[in-house]
């Protein structure tokens, strides 16, 4: 028993090691959204997308597309590697990269995944990447102009009581 928890505590911290960048990079972010991209589970699309998404503390969260046999079930890349992250108590972030197998186009994130990344804050760098690993640094503000998030007022306050609409 004793020789199994040390093993385990062993392979843990390891794991956190390589998922901290104390001194991070875009080359290092893109590498990182290469490397979920390996894990895409697309059989209805094969594209393969890679998401690597770096938190303010400098821990890493990456994410693969997860599609489903009931299409609209299917998860982006971006979405899995924020949701990784915000379920594992971060929810402030620096940038993230995203990759695909495009060899002439960077790869660009879909209007929701946009707005995921913007209930985070619009000032954060986006990484769009080609095959190469080259990429195309955007901000959140600048691939979701006149956006809202949580801090708009409709989303506050003066959100509409839930309790006083009509039942369905
Ligand atoms: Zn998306």
């Amino acid at each position: 028993l004793i020789s199994s928890l040390v093993t385990h505590t062993h392979t843990h911290t390891l794991t956190c090691d390589l998922n901290i960048m104390n001194s991070w990079s875009p080359e290092a972010l893109v590498r990182k959204s290469q490397e979920a991209r390996n894990q895409a589970y697309c059989p209805y699309s094969k594209f393969r997308v890679g998401a690597a998404v770096l938190a303010s503390n400098g821990t890493v969260f990456t994410g693969c597309n997860v599609e489903n046999a009931c299409y609209t079930a299917g998860l982006c890349a971006e979405r899995t590697a924020i949701s990784k992250a915000v379920s594992e108590g971060h929810t402030s972030f620096k940038a993230i990269a995203i990759a695909s197998d495009l060899e002439d186009r960077f790869i660009s994130p879909c209007g929701a995944c946009r707005q995921f990344m913007r209930e985070f804050g619009s000032q954060w760098d986006v990484y769009l990447s080609k095959s190469d690993g080259s990429y195309k640094l955007m901000t959140v503000e600048e691939l979701l102009p006149c956006s809202f998030g949580p801090e708009d007022p409709r989303t506050g306050e003066n959100t509409v009581d839930v309790r006083s609409l009509p039942l369905l």
